[in-house]
């Protein structure tokens, strides 16, 4: 077990369903530790970096539709073995395989809108948390 940091990330369809404060009454009755959290708009410039393995695919017009249609919200989240455990918290990618209990399996009903992310990787939760929080989506003016 080790003392880690993840970053997670409240898509547009939890806050638009009003499911922002269940996930993390869920990651905190877990035992973690919420250490920064941001809502901010996403734009297609980081939406392609953050899922930058996933150009390419056909599903990705979609995933980059979703992913800007409404704010979200970024968090540190803090623990033991917290990359790990919250990608278990979270659930399964597909909708069909997201087991009941878990967020995806209890409240997604696509693969797409799938209500939250977790890094996977503490490497990749480094880049992802420096990307989320050192990012400004350029004003349109
Ligand atoms: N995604 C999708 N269709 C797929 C696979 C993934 O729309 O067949 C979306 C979904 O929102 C997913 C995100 O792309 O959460 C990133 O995919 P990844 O394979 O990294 O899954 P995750 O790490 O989020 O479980
Ligand atoms: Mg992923």
């Amino acid at each position: 077990m080790a003392l880690e940091r993840t970053f997670v990330m409240l898509k547009p369809d939890c806050v638009k369903r009003r499911l922002v404060g269940e996930v993390i009454s869920r990651i905190e009755k877990k035992g973690y530790k919420i250490t920064d959290i941001k809502m901010s708009e996403l734009d297609e410039a980081f939406v392609r970096e953050q899922y930058s393995h996933l150009i390419g695919r056909s599903f990705f017009p979609e995933l980059l539709k979703y992913m800007t249609s409404g704010p979200v919200i970024g968090m540190v989240v803090e623990g033991e073995s917290a990359v790990r455990i919250m990608r278990k918290l979270i659930g399964a990618t597909r909708v069909a395989d997201a087991e009941p209990g878990t967020i995806r399996g209890d409240f997604a009903f696509t693969d797409t809108e799938n209500v939250v992310h977790g890094s996977d990787s503490p490497e990749n939760a480094e880049l992802e948390i420096n990307r989320f929080f050192r990012y400004k989506v350029p004003s349109k003016v």
